[in-house]
């Protein structure tokens, strides 16, 4: 039996099934009542005091920014190792991404590498990334440093649902944060779906406004805006799941230690989300330098693993006029050439990752000491 990366279909349990009757049976589609509902409970999950639902991860990273008065003409300093989407998040608000460096343990913005950013360059906002669910070692460092240089933070937590750090929901400590509910994620939809979190009034009523058109009155633009509507099947498919979550993720985390467990000893690194952080256990990523050879091999004992992923941003050729801060960000490239995440999700069994395990075991007996290869 292949084991796959994820198994979506079945988590399509009978609550999701009556989710979605319900609002076919309700006649409204579009930012309604299951909308509202969704964004009362994920506010008050976070604990953050408004959430506005937009059509994807992306857009909420668009929006978040330009709610908070970025611009064309403006720099917004992120992490150089991301999925594609954080920055043309920042591009599609008209501003230009910076990209720092990560920390080698976390692969989340080191603080190391911003500090100098902020004195060297014209910066208006930091988007730190939640990459994998975690925050990094130096997350305490960078909120300081955002503060003492009154640069918002505004959260890519669109891999991080229900993370904390210090006890505190990930997601609550910048200005706002972006959330993504892309079916792959923890917090799941059966599409596109994602949503702006900021406890700042007026930034939420931007959002709410920028998302619709910018309409004043109905009918009424006063700005370009955006279409970047929730809708409601997503909605409330969301509001079937939400309450679900912890126990996702304590599913996941439970099933990262048994990972961790199975591997030790080899010659290969767990990326880890950082000291006193409880990450969203989002993906399992190891680090190995035979990083392919690793995943042809797993892919012939049935197993499907991802790379996650496979260029740092400064390598992308989309964010080629991108500054990068300190000239180059090679933790961040040295790591997309080492990822690879192996399946983890709440519906895999211990036996799973046993048979996981034992595949990634018999690759490195292959293996004479000192990593050279036998065969
Ligand atoms: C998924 C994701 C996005 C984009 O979200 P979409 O809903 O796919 O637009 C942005 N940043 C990170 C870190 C993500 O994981």
């Amino acid at each position: 039996m292949r084991i796959p990366f994820q198994r979506l279909a079945a988590d399509a349990d009978p609550g999701v099934r009556q989710a979605v009757e319900r609002v076919l049976a309700s006649g409204r589609f579009v930012l309604g009542p299951e909308v509202e509902a969704f964004e009362r409970a994920f506010a008050a999950s976070i604990g953050v005091a408004h959430a506005v639902g937009v059509a994807s991860g992306t857009d909420a990273i668009t929006l978040a920014l330009t709610a908070a008065g970025i611009g064309p003409g403006d720099r917004v300093l992120t992490a150089a190792f991301s999925t594609g989407y954080t920055a043309i998040g920042i591009r599609h608000a008209g501003a230009t991404p910076v990209f720092a460096d990560v920390e080698p343990g976390s692969l989340c913005l080191d603080a190391g590498a911003v500090a100098p950013a902020l004195e060297e360059q014209e910066v208006q906002a930091i988007l730190p990334v939640h990459l994998f669910g975690g925050a990094g070692a130096s997350w305490g460092m960078l909120l300081e440093l955002a503060d003492r240089h009154r640069v918002p933070v505004i959260e890519d937590a669109c891999q991080a649902h229900g993370a904390r750090s210090s006890g505190r929901v990930l997601g609550s400590f910048g200005r706002a944060a972006a959330f993504s509910f892309y079916p792959t994620k923890n917090l799941a939809a059966l599409g596109d779906a994602g949503l702006v979190a900021t406890s700042d009034e007026a930034l939420a009523a931007r959002v709410r406004s920028l998302r619709s058109g910018a309409q004043g009155k109905r009918h009424h633009h006063l700005a370009l805006g955006w279409n970047s509507r929730l809708d409601e099947i997503q909605a409330a498919v969301l509001n079937e799941r939400l309450p679900g979550l912890p126990e996702a993720n304590q599913r996941r985390a439970a099933l990262a230690r048994r990972y961790r467990e199975s591997l030790d000893g080899l010659p290969l690194r767990f990326v880890t989300p950082g000291p006193g952080v409880e990450g969203s256990s989002h993906l399992l990523v190891i680090r190995t330098a035979r990083r392919d050879a690793l995943r042809e091999h797993l892919e012939g004992a049935g197993i499907d693993a991802l790379v996650h992923y496979p260029a740092a941003l400064t390598e992308q050729p989309a964010f080629s006029d991108a500054a990068v801060a300190g000239g180059a960000c090679p933790v961040a490239e040295a790591a997309a050439r080492e990822v690879l995440s192996l399946p983890l999700h709440p519906g895999l069994s211990e036996h799973e990752v046993n048979r996981i395990a034992a595949a990634v075991r018999a690759f490195f007996a292959r293996q004479e000491p000192g990593g050279a290869v036998s065969e």
